[in-house]
């Protein structure tokens, strides 16, 4: 059996899986802030569910938000969770459990899990949330990169007279195609802003149906990119954006069929019809971060 924490800004989500993936029990907490409590919480979470499956774990693989330092086991930028730079977040997990800690990013479990609930071997995972990243699996293996940066594509300029960008550029992708991007276009009013505005479009607000299409294009534009770099069998949509379902998925296939339009070299690498989305009803991360486990 294996054990994966999904540890949000919002929430930690811990599962218990057989060796093939099967989701056996599962405990949700709410995330504190600070590194020393989000540890507490997290061993309680994997004392639940040691409990649940009666039966002492080994290993316990954690998505978390930032850049995580995969040979050491910690984490910087972890800003939403109050999480320190440097924070030893596996030894401080590992020493509060009994356990041997596999820490990664968040984008990473969940790129994993989604290529075992999608039965893919290789794709590019988007994790559109606040921010946006890529996540690679090649050959079935996490593409991790020689500074765990790779697919770190919302940080790529696309606009020299776009907004600055919290990482010091200017005219990032990530301020075009992202959670964030959406809610400075679309504010929620109490609801994700993604969310409403699907919703104004689908009930015939010819404002949001503009807004929406114009989102999706750039969408559009990091799935291209994502597709261009390193050709994957297909490219996923995740993160909370992609909370919004079926909807999301149509209307970037849409911006991509239609960027292809005047392309025949893009038509000939059929995007639309490559383009997935992360399953909605599993928890792709926490069992991403379980698989995180059993990887080499
Ligand atoms: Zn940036």
């Amino acid at each position: 059996m294996l054990v994966g924490l999904d540890i949000g800004a919002t929430k930690i989500l811990g599962v218990v899986t057989s060796a093939e993936g099967e989701v056996l029990a599962s405990v949700r907490v709410p995330s504190p802030a600070g590194g020393d409590q989000v540890v507490t919480a997290a061993a309680d979470v994997v004392e639940r569910l040691r409990a649940s499956a009666r039966s002492g774990v080994g290993v316990v693989g954690v998505g978390i938000p930032g850049l995580v330092d995969t040979s050491r086991g910690t984490v910087r930028h972890a800003v939403n969770l109050g999480v320190a730079d440097g924070y030893p977040f596996s030894e401080r997990l590992g020493a509060a459990t009994g356990a041997r800690i596999v820490l990664d990013n968040d984008a990473n479990a969940a790129a994993l899990g989604a290529a075992a609930l999608l039965g893919e071997r290789d794709l590019g995972y988007l994790s559109l949330g606040t921010g946006l990243a890529a996540a690679l699996v090649l050959d079935g293996r996490l593409r991790r990169g020689s500074g765990n940066a790779a697919g770190e594509i919302g940080h790529i300029p696309v606009d020299p007279a776009g907004p600055r960008c919290e990482c010091g550029q200017v005219g990032c992708l990530e301020t075009v195609a992202s959670g964030s991007a959406v809610a400075a276009l679309w504010p929620g009013n109490g609801q994700p802003a993604a969310q409403a505005l699907f919703d104004a479009a689908a009930a015939g607000s010819a404002d949001a149906a503009a807004v929406r299409d114009r989102f999706a294009a750039r969408v559009a534009d990091a799935v291209r990119l994502v597709a261009l770099t390193v050709d994957p069998t297909v490219v996923v949509l995740g993160g909370g954006v992609a909370q919004v379902g079926e909807r999301l998925r149509v209307a970037v296939a849409h911006a991509l069929a239609e960027q292809a339009a005047t392309s025949p070299f893009l038509r000939s690498l059929d995007l639309p019809g490559r383009l997935r989305l992360a399953p909605l009803d599993r928890p792709v991360a926490a069992l991403g971060a379980a698989l995180l486990g059993r990887a080499p």
